[in-house]
């Protein structure tokens, strides 16, 4: 425990003027009034407040605020009156240790409505004096760090509430260090997991890249030392909370995150600033969106400080921060650091407001609560200002719904319920229809239109903030592909099993799981629909004696295929086995003399494409269609492309020559499928040859003769639709 001599040798440091007397007097008086009582981890209770008091000559604060800290917990826990500490010290700390009373009655209170009152209250006895924000904050830290001696129940409703309410108070009123450790604290005692996990893996690196943060730090000192420019610099990492919240917000792996490390630079004064700056600027290379100027631009809390970001020493992404002393003093206490309340008996609100926005936050907020907002409404709107890397919407019902900023109607569906977010097909904000990607603001109330048996676009993956929504989405998209698959892949392994003469069911294939390395018997589906396992294979896990006899070929096949005869499609299907076109004029304009035309070799060409000569001296004219890859051959030789088209007066019922490949299930009936479909476009078969490479699967090639483009459209998408075929294209050689 902290002497008595400690306590006035810590405030000497900062404070030569310190009023001993007083500070010793209090010790005394506190010590006094405690007297045995202890606290949960056995210490005698009198520690707590001397190590508030502590936290808070920390902060160089002014002789009341040491001495109220001291005193913060005798009205309410011992039998001193307010009157008595008027008497014995000042109105002024007993004002103090008043307000801090009245608060300390407000914490860990579980209904909504009791919260806001007491948030209200906690408010106000700031407003009366900030001072008793600063030692509820230093109460608060005191309690966090010795909070593994209470139960573990009470535990987590003060680590959440100080997530929820001191740690962003502390980060409004601008002091960093109060709140990282605040939330460092509450994180340890909430996901003590994750925090553990991330520790260690900070740990991890520290052991590899320590070396290489000194290198870093060096190197940059000398680069500004030979420049002329006075500097400290200071690698450091981030707090575990940063890192997890970054993770969450981003949906990142640890692996992911750049910039763990972050490098400040402190000199003395603001032009200093802009010079290290123009220093590393030219030294290294910045990375882009990353340039942030908070000292022409201070933000709400009086930080000031420049970042950037470059790619420094060893390719290293280097994250920076650039700032004064005197700013840097201001990062580190915020609102603590305004000298006012020193040597000065009364605080001096005016000067505290000019110099601090961190204090117009507070007296703007205070103005509301006299508008006379209910104590709930009081509440939201406060914890709206507080958090303000967030926004909060609202659901038709009123339920709050809290997002991080730039989050669209498609992330607050899905903070809803995934289902709403899976079946969202337009969004209304304030009563009126919004694109569901827009982005929300504060207060928004959003009300999700949804149709059932919908699947979110995958594209929203990339357009969404909330990891939730965009995991949600991920799995969305997989589960329709995978559904398709799925489908396709039962269907071919039911017919296998038919095929083997074997019963079948979904129950068949539970038993051989294991033999097939799967997990259910969905994930075989979707695996032979994908093409990935032979459903062959499937069969045999099943029933070990089949083999299957059907054999992977390729090429133009004149033998039995075993699901068709070859010979027998020619005769059902051809109706000019030669595949040569009828001997006539070719209806395309453009052509010269009589030389012989003929079309692409590999994939012809149709009236409906467009489409180019090429002139081969000796031979005649090959018409190509202008998408053919053929043609790049040609690219230097200028002279032989001829301007064409077609002549379509006199093509009258001429069939044109198309090439297409078709992928399909393999199974007897398919080929005769392929060959309805095509014959009921009215288009012909000229020849047929398979470039298989799965015993489920057949990839057919077909010449075809067709009218023109739009019959072959025609004859692609019947094809399309046809359940045995998974995918057509038409190929241009
Ligand atoms: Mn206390």
């Amino acid at each position: 425990m902290m002497r008595q001599y400690e306590l006035v040798e810590r405030v000497r440091r900062y404070n030569p003027q310190a009023n001993e007397d007083l500070l010793n007097r209090a010790y005394v008086y506190a010590m006094k009034a405690h007297g045995a009582q202890t606290r949960a981890s056995g210490d005698p209770y009198f520690s707590h407040p001397l190590e508030v008091a502590a936290i808070l000559t920390d902060l160089g604060l002014d002789d009341a605020t040491i001495v109220a800290a001291v005193l913060h917990d005798t009205i309410e826990d011992t039998g001193v009156t307010r009157e008595e500490i008027d008497r014995v010290f000042s109105p002024e700390i007993g004002r103090l240790v008043d307000g801090l009373t009245k608060i300390k009655k407000l914490d860990l209170v579980s209904k909504r409505a009791e919260q806001a009152e007491n948030f209200r209250k906690l408010l106000l006895a700031i407003a009366d004096d900030v001072r008793v924000l600063l030692v509820k904050l230093a109460d608060r830290l005191h309690n966090m760090r010795t909070l593994h001696f209470v139960p573990p129940e009470k535990r987590k409703r003060i680590a959440e509430e100080t997530l929820d309410i001191y740690a962003p108070l502390a980060g409004r009123m601008g002091m960093q260090a109060m709140r990282d450790e605040l939330e460092d604290l509450a994180f340890r005692h909430l996901t003590p997991e994750a925090a553990e996990t991330i520790a260690a893996r900070l740990d991890g690196l520290e052991k590899k890249n320590g070396p290489m943060i000194r290198r870093i730090e060096q190197e940059l000192q000398q680069e500004l030392k030979q420049r002329g420019i006075e500097a400290e610099v200071k690698g450091r990492r981030k707090k575990p909370y940063s890192v997890w919240r970054k993770m969450e917000r981003k949906s990142l792996a640890f692996e992911q995150l750049s910039d763990i490390y972050g490098f400040r630079i402190v000199v003395p004064t603001v032009e200093d600033c802009y010079r290290v700056l123009g220093v590393v600027h030219t030294k290294w290379p910045t990375v882009p969106g990353r340039f942030k100027d908070y000292i022409s631009t201070p933000k709400q809390n009086d930080y000031r400080s420049i970042h950037t970001t470059v790619v420094g020493p060893g390719h290293q992404r280097v994250e920076l921060q650039i700032r004064s002393r005197d700013m840097n003093e201001i990062a580190r206490l915020g609102i603590a650091a305004h000298a006012l309340y020193k040597d000065s008996p009364v605080a001096d609100v005016e000067t505290l407001s000019k110099e601090s926005g961190a204090y117009r936050w507070l007296q703007r907020t205070l103005e509301l609560l006299a508008e006379g907002d209910s104590p709930e409404e009081f509440l939201e709107h406060t914890k709206l200002e507080l958090f303000h890397d967030q926004v909060f919407c609202f659901t038709p019902k009123g339920r709050l719904i809290a997002l991080p900023r730039r989050a669209t109607p498609v992330d607050f569906a899905y903070a809803v319920h995934t289902r709403v977010g899976d079946s969202a097909v337009g969004a209304k904000v304030n009563g009126r229809i919004a694109p569901l990607l827009s982005e929300l603001h504060n207060g928004d109330e959003v009300e999700i239109v949804c149709a059932e048996g919908q699947a979110p676009p995958a594209a929203w993956e990339s357009l969404v903030v909330t990891g939730k929504a965009r995991s949600a989405i991920r799995r969305a998209t997989r589960d329709a592909v995978r559904a398709q698959y799925k489908g396709l892949g039962r269907q071919i392994v039911a017919r296998a099993f038919e095929r083997a003469g074997k019963p079948f069911s979904d129950d068949t294939l539970k038993p051989v799981l294991s033999r097939l390395a799967r997990s259910s018997v969905e994930d075989i589906y979707a695996a032979v629909g994908r093409g990935e396992m032979f459903s062959g294979d499937v069969v045999k896990a099943v029933h070990p004696e089949f083999t299957d006899e059907r054999k992977v070929q390729t090429g133009h096949n004149k033998k039995e295929l075993g699901w068709f005869s070859l010979k027998r499609a020619q005769r059902l299907l051809f109706r000019s086995p030669d595949g040569r076109l009828p001997e006539k004029a070719v209806p395309i304009r453009g052509l010269r003399g009589d030389l012989p035309v003929s079309f692409a070799p590999n994939g012809g060409a149709v009236p409906g494409d467009r489409i180019v000569g090429i002139v081969t001296p000796g031979e005649g004219i090959t018409i190509y269609p202008i998408q053919s890859p053929a043609l790049s051959a040609f690219d230097n030789e200028p002279e032989r492309w001829l301007d064409v088209r077609w002549n379509l007066e006199e093509s009258g019922n001429d069939k044109f020559p198309a090439q297409i490949k078709v992928t399909a299930i393999n199974e007897p009936g398919t080929l005769g499928t392929i060959a309805t479909a095509i014959g009921d476009a009215g288009a012909n078969i000229a020849n047929i040859a398979f470039e298989t490479n799965s015993p489920d699967f057949r990839d057919v090639v077909l010449d075809l003769e067709v009218s023109d483009l739009k019959q072959l459209t025609a004859v692609i998408s019947q094809l399309k639709s046809k359940p045995v075929v998974s995918k057509v294209e038409r190929i241009n050689g």
